[in-house]
């Protein structure tokens, strides 16, 4: 059993190689021979038939356990805590994590993006105008928070309103007496199905994940880099410190993990993250990985994963701390040390407002950069290169989530440490 997960995570991952390059060689195939008969094919039945499907197919099976994962983990949760205190202790732990690390992350990328300065000499002609969203404000985050109808919060997706309502009900089962626990001990039994769920969908994720990056590269190939590589550079430098100093480091200091486990078991959430570019979708891996390989109690995990996916999103206040140093820099804006300040803030709360999906965080952004002055407009020199780094962020993203989990579960002695330690696995189907 513990094998059938070590291999499903090899196929992910030699679906994830196989599905850049070959996207990468179609690409440039396509682009040399430039036949149209081979054009229309090649998006006619593959990138934009046969694989078109199996990526969509794979992303709605991810998106479909989400709502049910939530609402029935974080009830078994709730419901399980020995009090209502208990509760308010773990959340506060949480969120304080959660905004420490996001507010670092933030702090490290505009160092970087004044050391290394990509944004000077970019030119600002050749780009279009850009059409950005508004984004939510905070003050209507925290209203939108409280559901005044749980299904119309589940039915929409709303995965902070789909959060409060599992709170609620889970600590009125743990205030119901019999009732509730009759009530309870099916909300266990739901969670046994749905995890089991997660594990069958997710025999189906090395074609998933090689259809979604076959397209993304056979679409645009490794060309767009070029033109912002220091850019680039600068925000996967911030990514990787982010993974592989700072997470560790909290894991070390703070828990007494030793993160290469961590890090070894957050591969397979990694591929998903990186092959869908959302946190939301990505929640089912997450939240089985951190409960059955990482041993962190459901009464923790099932409060902090999802709420992690919604609010921390320390990738994308990464990529927003050098993106608006990069603007200022493209536009020849001297920011002001109160105007850094603002900018950490801002993104710390933008990425709150951020919701786990591909490509919001560039949406927010304009709320960082309206802040300080700058033209929203510079967000069109960024553009080209935010997907792949949407996917890399994502994966910083579902690893801050699950390091403050195990954080905070060690500070409250619901880690298992053999389960963490244990080199093999449970595997995906239980
Ligand atoms: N795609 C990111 C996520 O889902 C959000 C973003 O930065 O756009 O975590």
């Amino acid at each position: 059993m513990a094998q059938d997960t070590n291999r499903l995570t090899r196929h992910i991952l030699l679906a994830m190689l196989l599905g850049i390059g070959l996207g990468a060689c179609a690409q440039w195939l396509l682009e040399s021979l430039a036949l149209p008969s081979l054009n229309t094919f090649f998006h006619t039945w593959l990138s934009g038939g046969l694989f078109w499907v199996i990526g969509k197919v794979f992303v709605a099976s991810l998106k479909l356990l989400v709502v049910p994962l939530v609402l029935v983990s974080l009830v078994c949760g709730a419901a399980s805590l020995s009090a209502g205190s208990e509760l308010g202790r773990v959340g506060l732990k949480t969120l304080i994590l959660y905004l420490l690390t996001t507010a670092l992350a933030i702090s490290l990328a505009m160092l970087a993006a004044v050391l290394f300065e990509p944004g000077v000499g970019v030119s600002l002609e050749t780009r279009g105008p850009v059409q950005v969203n508004t984004p939510t404000s905070f003050a209507n985050v925290l209203v939108g928070i409280f559901p005044s109808n749980p299904f119309a919060a589940m039915v929409e997706g709303n995965m902070l309103q789909v959060i409060v309502f599992a709170l609620l009900l889970g600590t009125a089962l743990r205030q119901a007496g019999t009732a509730g626990q009759r009530i309870h001990a099916q909300f266990n039994d739901w969670n046994e199905v749905v995890m089991v769920l997660v594990g069958l969908l997710m025999r189906f994720a090395p074609y998933g994940v090689f259809a979604l990056l076959f397209n993304l590269f056979a679409e645009k190939g490794f060309a767009t880099l070029q033109d912002l590589a220091l850019y680039f550079m600068t925000v996967l430098l911030v990514l990787l410190a982010q993974m592989l100093l700072v997470y560790p480091s909290l894991l070390v200091f703070l828990a007494r993990l030793n993160p290469l486990i961590f890090l070894k078991k957050m591969r397979q959430v990694h591929v998903f993250a990186f092959s869908t570019a959302s946190s939301n979708a990505t929640l089912p891996v997450t939240l089985q990985v951190v409960e059955k390989r990482l041993g962190v109690d459901n009464r923790i995990a099932s409060f902090a994963i999802p709420l992690g996916a919604t609010l921390n999103m320390d990738g994308t206040a990464i990529m927003q701390g050098v993106a608006t140093v990069f603007i200022a820099q493209a536009y020849g804006v001297d920011l002001s040390m109160s105007a850094y300040l603002l900018v950490i803030l801002t993104a710390t709360l933008a990425s709150v407002g951020t919701a786990g999906v591909p490509g919001v965080g560039l949406v927010t952004l304009s709320m960082v950069l309206q802040q300080v002055n700058l033209p929203v407009e510079g967000i069109a020199l960024i553009m080209g290169v935010d997907r792949l780094l949407d996917m890399l962020r994502t994966a910083v993203n579902v690893t801050g989530d699950a390091a403050v989990a195990c954080v905070v579960a060690a500070s409250e002695g619901k880690l298992n440490p053999e389960c963490y330690a244990q080199q093999t696995g449970v595997t995906e189907s239980g």
